[in-house]
């Protein structure tokens, strides 16, 4: 048994995208700051609707997925295809871009807080060019764990016995919220052929002998077990693992595919109105 050690801590950077949203993009950021299959991370808070209102107008995807949890606010999608689903507090809506998807995603509240993360997880060559589809994720399918030191949402995987909603696929991911009291700690076991990644939204983790702060990710080493303790404050943070894709990426915005060729056939599909058929 050899527990994971950090190998690299990103931070995240404010940036904005869409339509002047204001956010944290941490995984992403750079091409080289990516954990395959993690494409990118953003995370959204805020109080104040300037910083999100106008949300993101319609645009497209290929090649990938994206995860959307809100942990505040509420927020509208809909998509080429007439599909429309309203995204509550709580709530996760796991979308498969597949060989394209054009779509709004638009914050329905004019006041309040705004809170929630998106993940962009890679596909493999294989998939890319699969049909679209999505899932929209209640919150009351969304398992809780009460643990002795603080508790554990499951999103995807499976934490001891407990199931989250989204299970398998080619990347097998993990996506845990996991909150602890002040000095609490966090032992799991995961896949060693996993890649993982701990972002701490609140407060801050040790992990072995270093300290990940507030909006500062963690890539993990080798090893499978992870061990996590909160600092003095508690934290609360997202655990995310899955299985690496190892293939090449060429990213342009939103289309992920595995060569140039490939983007600029994404380009032509969507100025050809046959992106997302
Ligand atoms: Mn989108």
């Amino acid at each position: 048994m050899t527990t994971r050690k950090i190998q690299q801590i990103i931070d995240s950077v404010p940036a904005s995208d869409g339509a002047d949203v204001r956010l944290r993009r941490s995984l992403g950021r750079a091409d080289h700051l990516r954990v395959d299959p993690f494409l990118m991370l953003d995370e959204f808070s805020s109080e104040n609707p300037d910083d999100y209102v106008a949300g993101f107008p319609s645009h497209p995807h290929r090649g990938f997925e994206t995860v959307t949890y809100l942990l505040d606010g509420h927020m509208l999608h809909e998509d080429h295809l007439g599909n429309r689903g309203d995204l509550k507090s709580g709530a996760v809506q796991w979308m498969t871009a597949g060989r394209g998807i054009i779509h709004s995603e638009m914050p329905q509240q004019e006041n309040g807080r705004m809170r929630g993360f998106q993940l962009w997880i890679n596909l493999p060559a294989k998939e890319k060019m699969k049909p679209a589809g999505y899932r929209d994720i209640q919150p009351g399918e969304i398992p809780t764990v009460f643990l002795s030191d603080g508790k554990i949402r499951i999103v995807a995987g499976t934490y001891e016995s407990t199931n989250g909603p989204v299970q398998g696929g080619s990347t097998d991911p993990v996506y845990w919220d996991i909150e602890l009291k002040p000095q609490g700690t966090f032992k799991t076991n995961l896949p060693p052929e996993h890649n993982v990644y701990i972002y701490p939204f609140e407060g801050s983790v040790e992990i072995g002998d270093r300290v990940l702060k507030t909006h500062s990710g963690g890539v993990l080493g080798s090893g499978d077990k992870v061990e996590v303790k909160a600092g003095a404050d508690g934290a609360r943070f997202l655990l995310l693992a899955a299985r690496p894709i190892r293939e090449p990426i060429v990213q342009y915005g939103p289309f992920v595919m595995n060569t140039r060729a490939e983007i600029e056939q994404a380009i032509r599909d969507y100025q050809n109105g046959v992106l997302a058929v």
